[in-house]
């Protein structure tokens, strides 16, 4: 089978490259000369076989859930996308249900190929391989959270909220499988990309999680500051100070083969701080070091595929502004764009290819900082 996927991979169009990240919104920004609705990420499930300690959605995790919305109504909400780029499957565990998988999943990534549209999706990859091994031949990016250097992290961070003790056994054969399921999916052609947060638990041993993520032979390393949810705001949160040095220490310990993409970073060309843009300045200068714009609200809503309810992103506390039983997903976003929460953030400075901070980032360190008065100091 891993050759099937080989075959595929090799016939697809749909490579992803630091040259060409479809999810960051200043490409749509730059052809349109304004944001356009180009990605639509959909909750599939609320199932999930983990509960991380960070989850960004652990609050809305259930042991059991209602029928979705019928597949046609949301390929129709789709297909009625004029610009279209990108989609994304999230939960829970996407791949819980093998039926969600066949019924669901599978038609909404084939959907997506047949229009040239590029599909990601967040797994944690822990399931028995054949389950993704049926996904693979239609999806472009398998996206992996990974913050772990052996079992016994991913134990204690894997089942934090799990309400009842979890066997280590239990949870080493997961993480063992996790691993083996990521190095032959990315050996049968698979793009995976595998995500770490920079947090108290990462900062420093940050380096040494990446040389593991490079040795599952996974193309792409992506890092993400993180910032506590609803569900996770009970964590530790470090400061900028720290973030940078854990940033520092990623770019002088990194796999210079192996493509690394931050983003929600909370440093910007427009700081008064000459740190903050001397690291932005080195990320820059980095080979295969990419920066992405975040995309929540910029270029992408959230659908809930239960209740149709449309959101900015899948864990913020934005509440929904329309529903896809009503309405469409292109005047859902010009209604949203012109949301005071957006307009807020809706700043761009073309020589630093930045559109702007991320609502929590904003939020969490610039509460009082008008981004629209600022500009770039290059
Ligand atoms: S686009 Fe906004 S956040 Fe980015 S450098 Fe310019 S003013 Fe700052």
């Amino acid at each position: 089978m891993q050759n099937a996927i080989h075959t595929d991979r090799a016939r697809g169009i749909h490579s992803i490259s630091p040259a060409d990240d479809p999810w960051d919104p200043i490409s749509s920004l730059r052809q349109f000369g304004r944001h356009r609705l180009t990605s639509v990420e959909m909750t599939l499930t609320n199932l999930c076989n983990m509960r991380c300690e960070h989850c960004a959605v652990g609050d809305t995790l259930v042991m059991t859930e209602p029928d979705k919305l019928p597949l046609d109504m949301m390929l129709q909400r789709l297909d009625e996308i004029e610009h279209l780029q990108t989609i994304s499957i999230t939960g829970g565990e996407p791949t819980f249900s093998g039926k969600a998988v066949n019924e669901y999943l599978i038609p909404l990534l084939k959907y997506a190929r047949s229009r040239g549209v590029r599909s990601q999706i967040n797994s944690n990859i822990t399931l028995d391989y054949s389950r993704y091994e049926a996904i693979a031949p239609y999806l472009d990016v398998m996206h992996i959270s990974f913050n772990y250097t052996h079992a016994d992290d991913f134990h204690k961070v894997g089942f934090a909220k799990s309400g009842h003790p979890v066997a280590r056994e239990t949870a080493v054969r997961m993480y063992e499988r996790m691993i083996s399921n990521a190095r032959r999916l990315t050996e049968g052609g698979l793009f995976v990309s595998a995500e770490s947060m920079i947090n108290f638990r990462t900062h420093e041993k940050i380096a040494e999680i990446h040389q593991l993520i490079s040795q599952m032979g996974c193309q792409r390393h992506e890092v993400h500051p993180m910032y506590p949810s609803a569900f996770a705001a009970d964590l530790p949160v470090i400061n900028k100070e720290e973030m940078r040095k854990a940033i520092l220490r990623l770019l002088d310990h990194r796999d210079p083969s192996l493509w690394m993409l931050f983003g929600t970073l909370p440093f910007f060309h427009c700081s008064e701080d000459a740190e903050d843009r001397e690291l932005l300045a080195r990320l820059a200068a980095e080979p295969l070091v990419t920066v992405r714009n975040d995309p929540d609200g910029r270029n992408r809503l959230n659908v809930n595929l239960f209740t149709g309810d449309v959101f900015v992103t899948d864990f913020s506390d934005v509440p929904a502004f329309g529903n896809i039983g009503t309405d469409r997903l292109d005047e859902l976003f010009e209604r949203w764009l012109t949301h005071p929460l957006a307009a807020g953030v809706n700043c761009h400075c073309p020589a630093a290819s930045c559109c702007g901070p991320n609502l929590l980032v904003k939020d969490m360190y610039y509460r009082e900082v008008d981004f629209l008065a600022r500009k770039a100091i290059l």
